[in-house]
This record gives C-alpha cells, sequence and structure tokens, in this order.
C-alpha cells in the first residue's frame, strides 16, 4: 500500500449544511468515519439528530415558500443545473478519488459514477425546459389544462453503494422542478456528499434550497421521515427499513418513493451466446464490489450448458482483480464497513453449507487487513437456500440449473425481491415472453445493465414503490393540479333552486 491512496486535503471534520452555512449539531455530537481499506477512523462526521432536522427543514421550508427557486422559469432553473452538471465534470477525477477512498469502490468505476452525477443534472436541466404538460379539450364546451406545481421540502434519503451517484439521482429532479431539499446521505460515506454544497453554491443555486445533515438513520434519517412540514420522501436503501419508513410516514401521509433492496435473476438459456453472457453476468455481479441493487446474483443456467457455463465462470471469476480502491486495474476493492464485510463473510460461510463452492470462498490471502472478499462463487444451488433467496450486496454469486422455461421462470420469480432481470437468449418469441412474464421492475435481454436515463427505474414486490427515472421523477416531485375552463355560453350544470 503507497502513500498515495490516500488522498490530499482530507478534511478532518465533516458538517452539515443548513442555510447556506456549515455547522456542526446542536448537540456538538459526531460519529467515525472508516477508511475501508483499514478500518481506521479518518474523520468525524456531525451526528445529526432531530434538533438539526428542524433546522434543515426550516431553511428549506423558508427558501420554498419566500426565496426565488420555486418561482424561477424552467430555463433560468436548467442554467444553475447545467453549471452544476459542469461543475461535477470538471472535478471527476477528485470526486472519484474520494468517494474511491471512503467507500472503497475500485476507482475507475467510481469515476464512471461521478460522470454519471454530471449526466443526471444535465438529463433534468434538458428535460425541464423541454417539458410540455397535457390539454384535453372537448370542442366548443370545455378546456382543460394542467399546471405542474413543485410540492415543498423533499426529504431525500441515500445509501452508501455509489453515494454521490445516487444522491444525484434525487437532487437533479428535485431540484430542476422547484422544491428545495434535505438530504441524509448514508453515515458510512458522508465524504462526497460534503461536497455538494460548494458545487451549489458556485453554481449559483440560491440559500436554503439545499441543506444536508449527516447522521444516523435511526436519528436523522427518522427525524427527517417524521417532520410535518415534508411532505415527500424518496428512500434509497434496504427493504427492511424502506417498511419502517413507510410506517413512520404514514401518520403524514406522505409522497413516498421507494428503490430497495434486490435479488436479481440472470437467466441464461442454451441458445445464448455463452462467452457474451459469461462476460457480462462475472461484471454484473462483480462490478460496485457486488453492492449493486441491480446486480445479477443468481445466475439461472439451462442444464444442457450448466457444466460448461459453471467451469467458465468460476475461472474467469478467479481471475477478477481484487485490489486497493485507488489502484486502475482493480476490478474488485474494499466493501465498504467492516460491519457490511462481516454480513457478506457470514454468507459466505452460510454458502458453503448450501452449494457448492468453485471460487473464491473468503478473505485474499494479499490483504490481511481491510474489508476484502474474494470474488465467490457457489453452484448448485437451491432455491430455498438463503444464499438463493436473501440479498448478500457483495462479491458472492448462486449458480443454479434449469430444465425448461417454465421452471426458469418459476426460479427467477421465486423470491421476495423484483428488482432487474437479465435473460440470455437468440429466440425472440422466447426472450419477450419471458420479459413479459418475469417479476422484474426493469429487464435487460441479452444485455448488461446499461440505462438510458428516459427509462422508468424502479422494482416490484420487496424491491420498491413507485419508478423514478425520467418524467416519472419529474412526476413524483410536482403536483398536477388540473383546471377546467367552460367555453360553453352557460354553465352545464343543471340549476337547482330556480323558483
Ligand atoms: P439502509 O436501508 O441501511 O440505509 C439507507 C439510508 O437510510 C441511510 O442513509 C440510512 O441512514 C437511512 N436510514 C436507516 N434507517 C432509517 C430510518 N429508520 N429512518 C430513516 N432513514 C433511515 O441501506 P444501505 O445499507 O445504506 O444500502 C444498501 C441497500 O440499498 C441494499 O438493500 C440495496 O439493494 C439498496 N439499494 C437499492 C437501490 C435501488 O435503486 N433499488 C439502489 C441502491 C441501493
Amino acid at each position: 500500500m503507497t502513500a498515495s491512496r490516500i488522498p490530499t486535503d482530507l478534511p478532518d471534520h465533516i458538517q452539515h449544511y443548513i442555510d447556506g452555512s456549515f455547522v456542526d449539531s446542536v448537540d456538538g455530537d459526531t460519529f467515525d468515519v472508516l477508511d475501508p481499506v483499514t478500518n481506521k477512523t479518518y474523520t468525524t462526521a456531525a451526528a445529526g439528530k432531530k434538533a438539526d432536522i428542524e433546522l434543515a427543514v426550516a431553511a428549506a421550508k423558508r427558501a420554498f415558500e419566500e426565496g426565488p427557486w420555486p418561482r424561477m422559469l424552467p430555463r433560468e432553473r436548467s442554467r444553475v443545473l447545467h453549471r452544476i452538471a459542469d461543475i461535477v465534470e470538471s472535478r471527476d477525477a477528485r470526486l472519484a478519488e474520494l468517494e474511491s477512498y471512503d467507500s472503497g469502490l475500485p476507482i475507475t468505476q467510481a469515476l464512471g459514477q461521478a460522470r454519471r452525477a454530471a449526466e443526471n443534472f444535465r438529463f433534468f436541466a434538458d428535460l425541464i425546459v423541454a417539458q410540455a404538460d397535457d390539454a384535453f379539450k372537448v370542442p366548443g364546451k370545455q378546456m382543460n389544462y394542467v399546471n405542474r406545481k413543485p410540492i415543498g421540502v423533499a426529504g431525500l434519503i441515500t445509501p452508501w453503494n455509489t453515494p454521490f451517484m445516487l444522491e444525484s439521482w434525487k437532487l437533479g429532479p428535485a431540484l430542476a422542478t422547484g422544491n428545495t431539499v434535505v438530504l441524509k446521505p448514508a453515515e458510512f460515506t458522508p465524504l462526497s456528499a460534503s461536497l455538494w454544497a460548494g458545487i451549489f453554491e458556485e453554481a449559483g443555486l440560491p440559500r436554503g434550497v439545499f441543506n444536508l445533515v449527516n447522521g444516523l438513520g435511526e436519528d436523522a434519517g427518522d427525524a427527517l421521515v417524521k417532520h410535518p412540514d415534508v411532505p415527500l420522501i424518496s428512500f434509497t436503501g434496504e427493504s427492511r427499513t424502506g417498511q419502517i419508513i413507510f410506517g413512520n410516514a404514514a401518520p403524514f401521509l406522505k409522497g413516498l418513493s421507494m428503490e430497495l433492496g434486490g435479488k436479481s435473476p440472470a437467466v441464461v438459456f442454451a441458445d445464448a451466446d455463452i462467452e457474451a453472457a459469461v462476460d457480462a453476468t462475472i461484471f454484473g455481479v462483480f462490478s460496485l464490489n457486488g453492492e449493486r441493487c441491480t446486480a445479477g446474483a443468481r445466475i439461472l443456467v439451462e442444464r444442457s450448458v450448466y457444466d460448461d457455463f459453471v467451469e467458465r465462470y468460476a475461472a474467469q471469476a478467479k481471475r477478477v482483480k481484487v485490489g486497493y480502491p485507488n489502484d486502475p486495474a482493480t476490478e474488485v476493492g474494499a466493501l465498504v464497513h467492516p460491519e457490511h464485510y462481516e454480513k457478506v463473510m457470514s454468507y459466505v460461510e452460510i454458502g458453503k453449507t448450501e452449494g457448492r463452492l468453485v471460487a473464491g470462498g473468503g478473505r485474499p490471502n494479499e490483504f490481511p487487513e481491510g474489508n476484502f472478499v474474494q470474488p465467490t462463487v457457489f453452484a448448485d444451488v437451491s432455491p430455498d437456500a438463503r444464499i438463493f433467496q436473501e440479498e448478500i450486496f457483495g462479491p458472492v454469486v448462486a449458480i443454479t440449473p434449469f430444465d425448461s422455461d417454465e421452471e426458469a421462470l418459476a426460479l427467477a420469480n421465486n423470491t421476495r425481491y423484483g428488482l432487474a432481470a437479465y435473460i440470455w437468449t437468440n429466440d425472440l418469441k422466447r426472450a419477450h415472453n419471458f420479459a413479459g412474464a418475469v417479476e422484474a421492475g426493469m429487464v435487460w435481454l441479452n444485455s448488461n445493465n446499461v440505462r438510458d436515463l428516459r427509462t422508468p427505474f424502479g422494482g416490484v414486490k420487496a424491491s420498491g414503490l413507485g419508478h423514478e427515472g425520467g418524467y416519472r421523477s419529474i412526476d413524483f416531485y410536482t403536483d398536477q393540479q388540473s383546471v377546467h375552463i367552460t367555453l360553453a355560453a352557460h354553465s352545464h350544470n343543471p340549476t337547482f333552486g330556480k323558483n
């Protein structure tokens, strides 16, 4: 490990950002932030609680009710958003360096995520100026049109996998549509989030529009969910946390968008391009350290090509390069946090009792410390196994054979989750019929997870509620008020009380 693994100018403390100022918690409390390669504390962050959320929500509410942002023309807001995208793009290397250091993501993948964050802002900057709302006409009688209005203070709660990119995903549309926000980033990875404030100030976002409170989910996150002046919560995280947030938001009847966990199937039929399928399914579960909601973590393979597939897959998985996150050659870095490492390692041990270990299975010898896990492959995993059913969220994959299309579909749907599905076949009818029948919010045919930003993103079953992406994000962050105008000479309503 070289000294250059550690970025220069790391902050020795990370604060909240409320009403245009960096501040500590009202009670002065902090929490430790660890470097996943050594698990040593490298900085502390302000630990927000209810009192800090109160201040942040009050600032966001003031900016919404009295400030210029919700009242600006879409073109004016769009200019600010494009400037944000320009700044993020121009700092992509620094952002990637910090993100990789804080989260353990391989540097090349963190760079891709930084650029995707810029693209999210650019996309919504373009969308709001191109936005057309519906008008409905009943010739000679009535005209109806839609007034699209920002809703108010949006509460954004985000996870630690690809933190900066996932924050941009919510910030972009929430801000583009004229809302003000309070962001509660994940406590494992507060570093890159601390850069938003400077970027937004430089781009000219008015004061109070963006607020950030660090802290634990059960403190800061909980207070945000229960704050009566926050009508919208957009949450990405575990399904269990989503259930808790659902319950806590219910008394307030809040608007909720939930992007939750997954255990997505990759289904490989015998007629597929097997080499392409091996490549893509390796990437699909080991990229982003396997800490990926849409990871194809269950690979279902048709029996006639099963042995060949497993052999090739295991051989390639063994060659996946585990390394220091800052090394450009690294393909799998260090898992985010020792708690998460313990969870993933416990599944590796469970897997040894549930399947046939064909690659990996523990800590790589070269890395005696830090959260490093060998890319791990279990074959012959039965559908009732825990490693088939439960989200591991690490570089661990289960492979299971099938004999028919019906069995493949039943296996694919045999989990509580329904986020993504990947289907590998060259049979056109089978591909489309399977896509239609599989219980997944998103399906990729003969492809990895490559997403056009205009398409809906989201899951079914325990993987989420509602879809964001493109116009669906605009719909979530706005109210569509309909206005009805009579064109008739007289009102159509029957006259009551006439003589
Ligand atoms: P998590 O649910 O533990 O935490 C997510 C966020 O919620 C954090 O900011 C946390 O502090 C906060 N939180 C925790 N408890 C809370 C509470 N009671 N009230 C309010 N906020 C609370 O999830 P994680 O471990 O950070 O992220 C990994 C999970 O996220 C995985 O399950 C993964 O599949 C999922 N994920 C889903 C998507 C998607 O788009 N569907 C994308 C990325 C990650």
